[in-house]
């Protein structure tokens, strides 16, 4: 294989060896196949065409300074898929499974594991969609899960800077009492003209208020929200936003250096109040923030006075991506060696 320019990847599709599939049928989960076509033949009637009965989850693996290939809390993400299948009744795949699968096609694409020196990383999707047809709205008598890896670029190509972010008033991404809370891709429909929107404005993303009183923060485009002030993390308490795992280990992390956590609602106000703030998910771990516009109420909260990402977020930041290269001791048994 050509060399790759590791370091310039962007986040997008690259075509690797094998993904792996698992076929739900006739009530049961059958075995674990390689394959390596790239299409999925399917009947036209499937409900995840349809219907939108699909969930996908995001995880990564990272090549340590030691050569050893770590995958991080992919028992998280195997539990919140359980939790997602719940939501939109779909059979649900053991942990097991889920473990078994993820470790099979990482070892069979080892060659697009990008090397520790570059900062990228191999991403991982897991997919599982209702193949069976129906058209009638109910859930499929057939499933399929599966799981493709592609390497990605480093987040920050220039070094860990901050983002402006806009309040987008006009469209909700999901509802109190909806989808929210699961990762489906109807949510990710329903966001797309927001997302266009702010991306047009030049924003680095949008952040949704809660559908309902359109007063507190939800979280922002695929990313959950976190603020700082006064030595404590507070991050949102919602029946809307997705329960990040990045959110979750950087709450484990705060407490361990110390920090008061808070999960409770937050006021929009509330954001003239932190020191320091960011975005975060798998793909960036922190995207510390510059500042949040309301445009449609003329606000602007400015969050990074000096426009560098503050000594917190900086903290976290290293401190998680310590743990995941390998570089920090895993304390909290996150980490999932590939043997
Ligand atoms: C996946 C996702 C996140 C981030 O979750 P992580 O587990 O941290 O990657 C946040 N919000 C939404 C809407 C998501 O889909």
């Amino acid at each position: 294989m050509k060399e790759l320019d590791w370091a310039n990847l962007p986040f997008g599709y690259m075509k690797t060896d094998y993904n792996v599939r698992i076929y739900y049928r006739n009530g049961a989960w059958g075995e674990t196949e390689v394959c390596s076509e790239e299409t999925i033949p399917m009947h036209m009637a499937a409900t995840c065409l349809h219907y939108g009965q699909e969930a996908f989850e995001g995880l990564k693996a990272f090549r340590g300074k030691d050569g050893k290939v770590r995958i991080f809390r992919l028992e998280e993400n195997a539990a919140r898929l359980q939790s997602t299948c719940q939501g939109i009744l779909m059979p649900e795949l053991s942990t097991e499974r889920f473990r078994e699968a993820v470790l099979k096609v990482v070892k069979l694409n080892e060659r697009f594991i990008p090397p520790y020196e570059s900062g990228a990383s191999l991403y991982i999707r897991p997919l599982l969609i209702g193949t069976g047809a129906q058209v009638g709205v109910h859930p499929a008598s057939e499933y399929l899960f599966l799981i493709f890896v592609t390497p990605v670029g480093p987040y920050f190509k220039g070094g860990f800077s901050t983002n402006p972010y806009v309040i987008i008033r006009e469209f909700d991404r999901s509802a109190p009492l909806g989808t929210g809370i699961y990762k489906v891709g109807g949510n990710y429909a329903a966001s797309l003209r927001a997302n266009k929107k702010a991306h047009d404005l030049g924003y680095a993303c949008e952040f949704y208020l809660d559908a309902k009183e359109k007063k507190y923060i939800d979280e922002c485009g695929a990313a959950n929200f976190f603020g700082i002030k006064d030595n404590t993390y507070i991050t949102p308490l919602s029946t809307s936003i997705l329960p990040s795992i990045t959110n979750k280990s950087l709450m484990q992390l705060a407490e361990d250096l110390g920090m008061k956590v808070e999960r409770r609602p937050v006021p929009e106000e509330e954001l003239t109040t932190f020191e320091e703030a960011g975005a975060c998910g798998t793909a960036a771990v922190i995207s510390p923030i510059e500042r949040i516009d309301d445009l449609e109420n003329g606000k602007s909260y400015v969050i990074a006075k000096d426009g560098k990402p503050g000594p917190v977020c900086t903290k976290l930041y290293h401190l998680l991506r310590g743990i995941q290269y390998g570089d920090e001791p895993d304390v909290h048994g996150w980490v999932t060696i590939v043997e």
